[in-house]
């Protein structure tokens, strides 16, 4: 399965239909929901009442009927992730009907749709019920597509592709450790360190104006309204930028790795217990943990958890504990005299772990380049070597 997001150019009729269709969905999941709650329908005769619906208002069938069929099971999918979260302690409510803010993708499954290449990059997407939708194609589709998510995005049309082909990716040779960490992103057993994406700094600037901006304008104006676009335009754009970062470290280490091998932090517990600026970056943590362990799988690369005991308490050269304020930026031991990065001793910790070998038989780290040529940031960390 690859999915693709291109963008849309409807016209103004198209896009008037794609809103339209937009917001018929959202009236029938609310229709169905509300019809579950009350007990009206039970859960197997649900989609009966679509049936009805539509011969109740005629509108219904100005909407593609997969597209109308497709809210059920997005309804039975939202109930059932609620029930896993209930299962996992969390407090849950019931399910809510969805306000229009809250309803931003509809789909076309299997039927009522085609895609057809005019030039290099351009495309015309056949919607049934909408009509023929310039689509700008900006990279090759592989396989063939099952299902078309029509997004709105900030008044932008997107379609989501989901084809039946399998990326192909290839895993390397390499056995890493990897640390998450607050000072760098990341850094790995062989002294690479990877530093937090610089460009959500410069735009997280541009977000507080925004929001001071937002904060003088008057509750109700139309002022406010605009105010309240440009912010969620900035969230969205660090949004993109913080996945693209993700996207192309986990891609690089697949590619570089037989074995990855990361700390098994109940990151899920951390994100939901935590309400202070770490918040944020652990929740990015997760996301990036998803990315490795899909594109690891995809790739026949191993990807290993081992526990965090101890990682950053242990001297990774001769295996003595000690304590390691968060503050404390510098492995020293006091019984070897290992000078070292703190995250880069984890990271050798964690792979030590992970090989079942003793920390004194930790290697040296290799000279070997893992970043070739490529934007991310690559220090050398020469000065923090272990000394021979
Ligand atoms: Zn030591």
């Amino acid at each position: 399965m690859i999915s693709y997001a291109f963008r849309l150019y409807p016209n103004r009729v198209q896009a008037l239909g794609l809103v339209h269709s937009l917001e018929l969905c959202r009236q029938a999941y609310n229709f169905l929901l509300e019809k579950l709650r009350t007990g009206k329908a039970s859960r197997n005769k649900v989609q009966h009442e679509l049936v009805k619906l539509k011969k109740a208002r005629s509108e219904f069938n100005e909407v593609h009927s997969k597209a109308l069929q497709l809210e059920s099971y997005r309804l039975f999918s939202n109930l059932r992730s609620l029930k896993a979260l209930k299962k996992k302690g969390r407090k849950v409510g019931a399910l809510r009907f969805k306000g229009k803010d809250w309803f931003k993708t509809f789909s076309y499954n299997q039927f009522g749709f085609k895609l057809e290449m005019v030039k290099s990059k351009k495309g015309i997407l056949h919607l049934s019920k909408i009509g023929n939708i310039k689509i700008k194609v900006h990279r090759p589709v592989e396989g063939r597509i099952k299902q078309v998510t029509l997004k709105n995005r900030l008044g932008k049309w997107f379609a989501i592709l989901i084809t039946d082909a399998n990326p192909k990716r290839v895993c390397g040779e390499k056995v890493l450790g990897l640390d998450l960490g607050i000072n760098n992103y990341l850094v790995d057993s062989e002294g690479n360190k990877i530093s937090h994406p610089h460009n959500i700094g410069k735009h997280a600037q541009r977000l507080a104006l925004a929001q001071r901006d937002l904060a003088r304008k008057r509750k109700g104006s139309s002022n406010r309204k605009k105010a309240r676009l440009a912010v969620a335009k900035v969230h969205e754009k660090i949004e993109r930028c913080r996945n693209d970062f993700l996207h192309k470290l986990s891609a690089k280490y697949v590619k570089g790795c037989r074995t990855i091998v990361v700390e098994d932090l109940n990151i899920i517990g951390m994100v939901h217990s935590a309400r202070n600026a770490r918040n944020i970056m652990d929740s990015s943590w997760a996301r990036f943990l998803q990315m490795l362990a899909y594109k690891a799988g995809s790739a026949g690369c191993e990807l290993a958890k081992i526990s965090p005991r101890n990682t950053t308490k242990t001297c990774s050269r001769c295996g003595s504990l000690k304590e390691m304020p968060l503050w404390q930026r510098t492995y020293k031991c006091g019984d070897c005299g290992v000078v070292m990065d703190r995250d880069y001793n984890s990271a050798v910790n964690i792979l030590n772990k992970f090989m079942g070998r003793g920390p004194a038989l930790a290697r040296e780290p290799s000279n070997t380049k893992f970043w070739q040529g490529d934007s991310m940031k690559q220090e050398a960390m020469a000065s923090q070597r272990l000394p021979s």
